[in-house]
């Protein structure tokens, strides 16, 4: 059976080979209690070991676990929406040259979505249209928020009508642990990832609700990674806000529940019972396999996870690993 997996990072050969001494992008390299960071004024990016494999190495692991597909994004720390434009521009253009290079050399193994400068929203658009027509990109990955922003602000209108009309996947992805919960953790219980980012994916699916974007851009394709976080477990509460908080509809936003089919998810919940009360509320059309490759937080062995779930039909599962990505995104 065939598998392809929506959730799998990499970076850019000239960012995890930088060589010590070198600049990229004004970012250098240093090691810090043996793991390897870029670097830059206070911002400290961790480049996961991973990164420096080859790409028949990273193959050889994706037969050791039977994906067939990594549909590839650069991972969160090449968002810098922080730093200046144009520098988040040039960033962006060696990210998805790099990940185009892959998917070029081994069109059976790799698939991409873009990075993008999503500080400014012309740029962005540029590089989107660049990356799906002028590169075969899949769509992008970007953050929950720019610099606070959500992404219903209206300065982000162009971005989403242009990702409409290009038919691009837009995957929703926080920057590491920098989430709403970070602040609250205060222990140190690392919190603000393990359920930070589903914090945040509930807060994303709400602003793109109550902010209009699913209802003025109809036929956008927008996944919520993380399983869309809290989303299918909130909609109750976002649906009583709706009917009784008048503010909620002043932009005339139909009720929340009715747009939870309206978008994607992956599979990353770590949990059956939650995988299925997705698919139950969601729809089993709305869920791709996800994996975090290779994070700790993922699924180490993503495509046995799945098959091994006993409150799954064969038909969910196959729609789950490999049948939903493929009719949507054409892998
Ligand atoms: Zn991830």
């Amino acid at each position: 059976m065939r598998s392809i997996d929506i959730h799998a990072h990499i970076a850019p050969a000239a960012a995890s080979h930088l060589p010590e001494g070198e600049t990229w992008h004004g970012f250098t390299r240093q090691e810090m209690n043996g793991r390897q960071f870029l670097v830059q004024g206070d911002k400290r990016q961790w480049l996961h070991p991973a990164y420096s494999l080859t790409a028949d190495e990273r193959i050889a692991y994706m037969d050791s676990v039977n994906v067939d597909v990594h549909v590839l994004t650069t991972w969160v720390g090449m968002y810098n929406y922080d730093l200046p434009g144009d520098v988040g521009a040039g960033i962006a253009r060696e990210c998805n040259d790099y990940v185009t290079e892959l998917t070029r050399s081994h069109p059976e193994r790799f698939s991409g979505m873009a990075t993008l400068p999503m500080q400014d929203v012309n740029a962005a658009v540029a590089e989107l249209e660049r990356a799906v027509n002028g590169l075969g990109l899949k769509g992008a990955q970007i953050a929950d928020h720019v610099n606070n922003k959500t992404l219903d602000h209206e300065d982000f209108i162009p971005f989403w009508s242009a990702a409409e009309q290009l038919g691009a996947l837009i995957f929703f992805h926080q920057e590491g642990d920098d989430t709403i919960v970070k602040p609250r953790d205060t222990k140190g219980w690392a919190i603000d990832n393990s359920i930070g980012n589903l914090s945040d994916r509930v807060v994303t699916f709400a602003t793109l609700v109550f902010g209009g974007v699913l209802d003025r851009f109809p036929d956008l394709k927008v996944c919520l990674a993380h399983g869309g976080g809290f989303t299918c477990f909130g909609a109750g509460r976002l649906d009583r806000g709706w009917q009784v908080r008048s503010e909620a509809r002043e932009l005339g936003a139909n009720i929340p529940s009715t747009y939870l089919d309206k978008v994607y998810y992956d599979c990353l919940t770590h949990s059956e019972a939650v995988l299925r009360y997705m698919i139950d509320t969601a729809g089993i059309d709305r869920i791709f396999l996800g994996s975090d490759y290779p994070y700790d937080m993922g699924i180490d062995s993503p495509t046995e996870w799945v098959n091994s779930l006993e409150s799954l039909s064969q038909d969910e599962k196959e729609a789950i690993l490999w049948k939903n990505l493929e009719r949507v995104l054409g892998v």
